[in-house]
């Protein structure tokens, strides 16, 4: 089913219409105006905006459609890249997409917040990057599926390569080059689900962290017949009277470029890793200090916001990690992280919180049976003691020889005793940060932490013995710690086509995305995901977007599934399926006259009602004996009741907020219509 635009939309659209003319600083027009009296500045048929990997896949897949291309970057010319320049560069592949379909959609666990479809694609897709990466990308495929193991790479948990010759329980020829002689890399970060077995992944060199991929997303964006502008931010959206995105604008060189866009807007821009007002609202944690996209601010998130699209996975992230980060610089690297193995972590209340040498797979630790983001009370600190700097054990390895620079600068906190140490941290940044430092609890903390390394075992957190060390000779050193992360994963809702999805699960005609923001990762993630979303994501909208300006492409107009789990009912603990099954079928049902009394479970204690059915009918429920909380349950039951004497069933609509009172009496009735029905 598909058209061009459908009246729910565009009842909607006229709505997100008018917003996006105001967004646009041009609602003087006038939103019946015709879009013509736009004194537009350019003219193209995509505009990608943000140049890091799924902007150039998307620039290319729409320069690959032979139509007028614009790729538009916020950052100055040098400066682009966003986290794709600075990433692992693995990028996500896979043999089978029904095996990479069902690994992706267990690690979402109980998040449902994801649409089916959309996985799909993506997981289709998946199976097309070697032959994307190698063909319009220009990758060498000798490179990419080489025949010698490659070297100066690594092998560590999870990662590996292995020959595509079927040979150790390997997949034969997974990347169909149509040879089986080549290496191919599988990173399953969760072994234990069996169809990690599909969940590969590419790299254009053979090795990590050297920016080959992006690398290879610039050499293939100079390959064709891409306009690019650098220093140049998306800042508006322009919408018509439907809500169709019909243009941007573009800041270049200081000045608002309007620009006419035939097929439509991709936004590329990353998500919002330096935007810390966005990081307070939606990731719930303070502040995070994070390496790559600097200008990953969520701008791409608003724009799509101010043209009415919904938002999902905004409290998802590839982390969190703890850093340190040096006060003389403006982020962290990947690497400067502290080497917990020598000390022990201390939140605010001088307490330890986790086993400090804990195993993260992207910020996940394990607890309580699931990998979950790693605990960050915020502040903490790494303390270790004199015995470790005698053995040059550094927190981090970049300090100075017995932390002369970092003493003398504040960077590093120092004791004579414990008691003073934690004086120390009470003061430190003028007294503001950590005034409540607790000084008797981090006195006992590091005693009992002693006294579990005497006994070689971590009996409180689990932390391998290998790994301890003890915290016994002053003086005593602390330094602040904090979260790192490598991205969010939020944004706007899109469905298969990467098109931006409005409130009622509608594409938005003209507006497209890719990459990380919005991206289809809702709970646990797998490395190399993201990349794999800005070559398939990337190729998707990019090309759906040319297709659009060449009149080629439809959107559905049917809403997309947003929530594939059962819809639990507010204030129960199981799904309303469920809450709507004990319903007697009273269509079918012969109910003998008489007066029957049933009880059930309300809220606060037991529902009795009493039922009295008259030729077969229900004629009459009164509520015997209740204790539902007043104003709530108390006035819902006589309402129940009512509705169920008129409808002749139990399919009643709920009263806001009291569904237990309901579900109580629901039991109550049936208990009572069971006895009439013998
Ligand atoms: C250290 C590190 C290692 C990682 N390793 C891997 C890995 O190996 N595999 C993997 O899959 N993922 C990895 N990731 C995650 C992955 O790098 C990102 O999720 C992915 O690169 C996102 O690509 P993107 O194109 O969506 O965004 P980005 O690459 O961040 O690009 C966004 C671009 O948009 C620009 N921009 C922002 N606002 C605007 C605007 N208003 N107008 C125009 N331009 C704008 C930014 O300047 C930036 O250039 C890693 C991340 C980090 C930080």
């Amino acid at each position: 089913m598909s058209k061009q635009i459908s009246r729910r939309s565009f009842l909607k659209g006229a709505a997100a219409g008018a917003a996006g003319l105001a967004a646009a600083g041009m609602m003087g027009m006038g939103v019946a105006e015709s879009t013509d009296a736009i004194a537009w500045d350019e003219e193209y048929d995509v505009v990608v905006l943000g140049y890091g990997g799924a902007g150039a896949n998307a620039a290319v897949a729409a320069a690959e459609q032979g139509v007028k291309t614009l790729l538009c970057e916020k950052a100055p010319e040098g400066n682009e890249g966003g986290n794709t320049a600075v990433s692992g560069q693995f990028v996500m592949a896979t043999d089978d997409p029904d095996g990479l379909y069902d690994y992706l959609t267990t690690l979402m666990g109980k998040f449902h917040n994801w649409d089916p479809e959309a996985v799909k694609a993506f997981c289709e897709g998946c199976a097309e990057n070697f032959a994307w990466m190698t063909g319009p990308m220009g990758g060498d495929p000798n490179v990419i599926a080489p025949v010698d193991h490659p070297t100066g790479v690594y092998e560590e948990n999870n990662v590996s390569w292995k020959k595509a010759d079927g040979t150790d329980g390997a997949l034969v020829d997974p990347y169909k080059v149509g040879r089986s002689d080549y290496w191919y890399y599988n990173w399953d970060e969760f072994p234990e689900i069996p169809s990690s077995a599909h969940c590969l992944c590419l790299t254009a060199s053979g090795t990590r962290f050297d920016r080959s991929y992006y690398n290879l997303c610039q050499n293939a964006v100079k390959a064709h017949d891409i306009d690019v502008w650098f220093s140049a931010p998306g800042k508006k959206l322009i919408t018509d009277a439907e809500g169709t995105v019909i243009g941007v604008i573009v800041n270049k060189d200081g000045t608002d470029v309007k620009i006419k866009v035939n097929g439509g807007v991709v936004l590329t821009c990353g998500g919002f890793e330096h935007n810390q007002e966005m990081i307070c609202s939606y990731l719930q944690m303070p502040y995070v200090h994070q390496q790559g996209g600097l200008y990953n601010d969520g701008d791409g998130i608003k724009m799509a916001l101010s043209a009415g699209a919904d938002l999902w996975h905004m409290s998802n992230s590839a982390g969190f990690t703890w850093t340190h980060k040096r006060p003389f610089l403006d982020t962290v690297s990947l690497f400067s992280g502290p080497n917990a193995n020598t000390g022990i972590y201390v939140g605010l209340g001088g307490d330890r919180f986790m086993n400090e040498a804990g195993t993260t797979r992207h910020g996940r630790i394990y607890i309580g049976g699931r990998w979950i983001s790693t605990p960050m009370p915020l502040p903490a600190y790494l303390v270790q003691d004199a015995d470790q700097l005698a053995a040059g054990n550094k927190l981090v390895s970049a300090f100075s020889d017995g932390y002369a620079d970092e003493l003398a600068s504040g960077e590093v906190l120092m004791g004579n005793t414990l008691e003073e140490l934690a004086e120390a941290i009470r003061n430190s940044e003028g007294g503001t940060d950590a005034p409540d430092f607790d000084t008797d609890k981090f006195v006992a903390t590091v005693a009992a932490y002693n006294k579990r390394y005497d006994a070689g075992e971590d009996a409180d957190y689990g932390r391998p013995y290998s790994t301890m060390v003890p915290v016994k000779n002053g003086p005593f050193y602390a330094t602040k710690i904090g979260p790192t992360y490598f991205n969010t994963q939020g944004g706007p809702r899109k469905n298969k086509f990467g098109q931006v999805i409005n409130t009622e699960g509608m594409a938005i005609e003209g507006l497209f995305e890719a990459g990380e923001m919005g991206s289809i990762f809702c709970d646990m993630y797998n490395g190399s995901g993201n990349l794999g979303e800005t070559m398939v994501y990337g190729r998707i909208s990019g090309t759906n977007a040319a297709k659009r300006a060449k009149g080629e492409f439809q959107s559905e107009d049917t809403p997309v599934t947003t929530f594939t789990g059962d819809i639990y009912v507010a204030g129960t603990t199981r799904p309303a399926s469920e809450v709507n099954a004990e319903s007697v079928d009273l269509t079918s049902a012969t109910l003998k006259d008489g007066v029957y009394q049933g009880e059930g479970n309300g809220i606060n204690g037991k529902i009795v009602v009493e039922v009295t059915i008259t030729d077969g009918k229900i004629a009459d429920v009164q509520i015997v004996s209740e204790s539902e909380s007043e104003g709530l349950g108390h006035i819902a039951l006589p309402d129940y009741a009512k509705q169920t004497v008129e409808k002749q069933s139990l399919d009643i609509d709920v009263m806001t907020g009291v569904t237990v009172t309901l579900d109580g009496y629901k039991e109550a009735v049936n208990a009572a219509l069971a006895q009439a029905a013998q």
